[in-house]
């Protein structure tokens, strides 16, 4: 109880909750779409600079640079803060500017608000403060702003590359769905799959001679629509709602314009996939299509390459990471919070399952009709700010103490 008293004092005095509001809005004010990040992360970099903590670039091909900071004990075992410096684009429908980090009724509006530029702020005055309230011996903290992750996720793979999680003994990420109400102790995954549909040429004016590639990938399509997803037992999404698969049609590609019957069409999806799930994918969307009896040929490959194959992780409940976070988040977020599974696939994936440290994701977010996640009009209470860092500095602080 008494190291709970005295973390809780350090984070009212080291933790200046103005200046976490400060912070993001000189972020969202920066352009920093996934590869166009340059700018935000020097921004980055300069601030830590300031601060007298030694920040470094770690260049990322085809994106701006990570940048990276440690405190502590060189070598010792680590509480890694990730978050990321990039956005999507600007859609349409933006009624505020985008880039004008203007705070409305106690909401800043901007492109990066919630996903996730105030989730950065607060992780980096909450590394500020630990910094000044001293790491102990034997123990470090790193703090990553990465780029990318919008995109491929190619900021937080070359740390891994680089061993930026060795001796980790836990990583946060600052990216919070249900604004300090829940933590993600885990994520489904996003297995990518492309449809191959072979049909065959003809003249267009005769197309019985022909076999119509593009006809049957519509009904390929629909198949794929109607197809029952599972649902996880006993687990909740970060939506605060059941978990379940997902699948989506994500494109569809073929023909050729000319009066020929078309003669490949090739359609990509994914499947979101939950934790713990044993069935067999590839055969259920082969089944679906056999039952079809097409007269195309089709081919249904699973895509390997790292972007399009991110897996499905928990957490280990009872891990010292999972339980830290609850205990504080109960402190400053919404009471007990609830332990859910992020919808989408992130950096967390590739940081569980390639490094097999424990991660959890939780901070400034909004749940519902506000949850405007790539969505215009993105926009984030700034009330939670405060709470997120003084969260995260008291999660990390008692894990290295
Ligand atoms: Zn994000």
């Amino acid at each position: 109880m008494e190291k709970m008293e005295d973390i809780r004092g350090l984070a009212e005095e080291l933790i200046d909750e103005k200046e976490v509001l400060q912070l993001s809005r000189e972020l969202i004010r920066i352009p920093s779409v996934s590869q166009h990040e340059h700018k935000a992360s020097k921004h980055v970099h300069r601030v830590l600079d300031k601060w007298g903590l030694s920040p470094r670039f770690v260049p990322v091909e085809g994106y701006g640079p990570n940048v990276v900071s440690e405190i502590g004990q060189r070598n010792a075992p680590s509480v890694v803060l990730n978050g990321h410096i990039d956005t999507v684009e600007v859609m349409r429908g933006w009624k505020h500017d985008p880039f004008g980090a203007k705070v409305e009724k106690g909401m800043l509006y901007g492109l990066g608000s919630l996903d996730m530029k105030c989730g950065l702020a607060a992780l980096m005055v909450a590394y500020r403060a630990l910094a000044e309230s001293g790491v102990p011996k034997g123990a470090r903290v790193v703090l990553q702003a990465v780029t990318g992750e919008e995109d491929t996720g190619a900021g937080t793979r070359k740390l891994i590359a680089k061993g930026g999680f060795r001796k980790a003994k836990g990583v946060i990420v600052g990216e919070g769905f249900g604004a300090l109400s829940g933590i993600s102790i885990g994520r489904r995954g996003g297995s990518y799959f492309e449809i191959e549909v072979i049909g065959r040429a003809a003249h267009g004016a005769e197309p019985e001679r022909g076999i119509n590639a593009i006809s049957d990938a519509a009904g390929i399509v629909q198949a794929l629509d109607r197809m029952k997803m599972r649902w996880a037992r006993d687990m909740t999404g970060d939506d605060f709602l059941p978990l379940r698969e997902d699948q989506t049609v994500l494109k569809i590609s073929g023909g050729s314009g000319t009066l020929s019957v078309p003669e490949s069409c090739a359609v990509k999806i994914v499947r979101c996939t939950i934790p713990g799930a044993k069935h067999d994918v590839e055969a259920e969307i082969k089944a679906a299509i056999r039952r079809l009896r097409l007269k195309s040929r089709v081919k249904v490959g699973l895509l390997r390459n790292q972007k399009d194959l991110y897996r499905p992780f928990v957490t280990d409940l009872e891990s010292d990471l999972v339980k830290t976070a609850s205990k504080w988040l109960r402190v400053y977020g919404r009471g007990r919070p609830a332990l859910v599974i992020g919808r989408s696939e992130a950096d967390d994936n590739q940081i569980a399952h390639e490094t097999g440290v424990p991660v959890v994701c939780f901070g400034p977010g909004e749940l519902g009709e506000l949850a405007r996640y790539h969505q215009a009009e993105e926009a984030i209470h700034v009330d939670q700010l405060g709470p997120s860092a003084k969260a995260y500095f008291a999660t990390a602080l008692d894990l290295v103490r």
